[in-house]
């Protein structure tokens, strides 16, 4: 196989990258979820029926017992759509300081699904909340239509409950990704216009928000390629990379399991099966968390975490 142009760049800098501190486990629960968005590099939808069995959330909780992870990040999919999410969060959160769960809001107006919010603050969950932009045109264009107001209700709900509140210890972040072919805004300019327009327009507050690049997978990159937009957005990614990324990527600091309870670096090469260790490694066989020095499998896609000022 020919080395990928993310590791000829590495190369021309007399960089590798290989694991730092592995301190973050990342639960990927499944493949489905209440909406097909856009810029989904897994191609979750409402049609996908991959989803984490009751063995491997317990197999996932064995081994957050016997290793010591510092933040563990539940992802999907929707995690909302999996029936053993609340098992899931009652096994993991005294297990580690931090657990976080990602919701992309909407998933949160169903009725199997309205009380979880109680069970996120009854554990102290930080919540990771995805909206693409701060108004409905450009959310729904990703999202699709009646997403806007459905994540406004819903973040007006968890503020009800103390989430995003000053001094109530209980974390509302948002991430918000470019709607199209672009880089995004700078992370403190965006949080700072997300703050006041959902502030004044709808008395809505959060505590941190986190930009991310669209990475030219799944859903995003057939996007990319029926718009004409794919070469010249690889190009940009590439032109845009920047060294200073490398030390905070997440790669070098987590490990990510998917629903079948294999391994990988992270979420994106899990979307392209590049399995941690470059072999298939279930999480049951894990018996110690990964050394620093360990390499971490790359190719073109990581050029959307080095771009620019890079995401963790
Ligand atoms: S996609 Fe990003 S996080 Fe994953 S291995 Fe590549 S650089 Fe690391």
């Amino acid at each position: 196989m020919n080395p990928s142009r993310f590791s000829e760049t590495l190369q021309r800098h007399g960089l590798e990258l290989t694991r730092g501190t592995t301190t973050t486990l990342q639960i990927n629960v499944g493949l489905a979820c209440n909406l097909a968005c856009r810029h989904c590099h897994l191609e979750a939808g409402p049609d996908r029926r991959e989803a984490m069995s009751p063995e491997t959330v317990e197999a996932v909780i064995a081994c957050a017992a016997r290793l010591n992870f510092s933040a563990i990040d539940i992802t999907g999919g929707a995690p909302e759509l999996l029936p053993s999410l609340p098992r899931l969060i009652e096994g993991l959160a005294p297990l580690t300081p931090k657990l976080i769960v990602r919701t992309n809001l909407a998933a949160l107006m169903r009725p199997d699904t309205v009380t979880l919010p109680v069970v996120y603050r009854k554990h102290n969950v930080t919540l990771s909340a995805s909206l693409p932009a701060v108004n409905s045109t450009q959310t729904e264009a990703q999202r699709g239509s009646g997403t806007w107001d459905a994540s406004i209700e819903i973040l007006k709900k968890l503020n009800g409950l103390g989430y995003g509140l000053e001094g109530s210890g209980l974390q509302l972040d948002l991430v918000c990704n470019p709607t199209g072919a672009f880089l995004p805004a700078p992370q403190g300019q965006a949080e700072k216009k997300f703050r006041q327009d959902l502030k004044r327009r709808y008395a809505v507050s959060f505590n941190r928000l986190y930009t991310f690049a669209n990475v030219p997978l799944g859903r995003f990159r057939d996007w990319l390629e029926r718009s004409g937009n794919l070469e010249a957005y690889l190009a940009k990614l590439e032109k845009s990379f920047n060294t200073c990324t490398l030390p905070g990527l997440m790669c070098r600091s987590l490990i990510s399991v998917d629903w079948d309870g294999f391994l990988y670096d992270c979420d994106f090469n899990l979307a392209t099966g590049l399995h941690h260790g470059g072999r298939r490694l279930h999480i049951s066989e894990l018996s110690e968390l990964p050394p620093a020095g360990t390499p971490i499998p790359v190719s073109d896609h990581c050029f959307a975490c080095t771009a620019g000022s890079g995401f963790t």
